[in-house]
């Protein structure tokens, strides 16, 4: 066995908790989570984000990301929307100058 490995494992342990404890913070801010999704955050931040959504599985945050993942889909599609009904209309008015000639 690795003793070297075992203490890091729980130097990892502490310094994740004590942060928790620091901060003292259940939650991110929803603006962290924000800018955790756009990958904004330093590597020390989206790891305590990540362990907070992935290992404590906290349901809130869970959610506010599934808010934040879903409202970039919506602009996204609303987007291409656009983008395809103003190619619909040009289309469409160039067949009618076309059939209409
Ligand atoms: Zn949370």
């Amino acid at each position: 066995m690795s003793d070297a490995h075992d203490k890091r494992e729980q130097e990892l342990f502490f310094t994740v908790a004590s942060v928790w404890r620091e901060e003292r913070v259940s939650c991110p801010h929803p603006d962290i989570l924000k800018a955790y999704l756009a990958a904004g955050l330093d590597a020390e931040a989206s790891e305590f984000v990540k362990f907070h959504l992935e290992e404590s599985e906290c349901p809130y945050c869970n959610a506010v990301l599934e808010d934040l993942r879903a409202n970039e889909d919506d602009a996204r599609n609303e987007e291409l929307e656009g983008v395809r009904s103003r190619l619909l209309r040009s289309t469409v008015t160039a067949l009618r100058r076309v059939s209409g000639e």
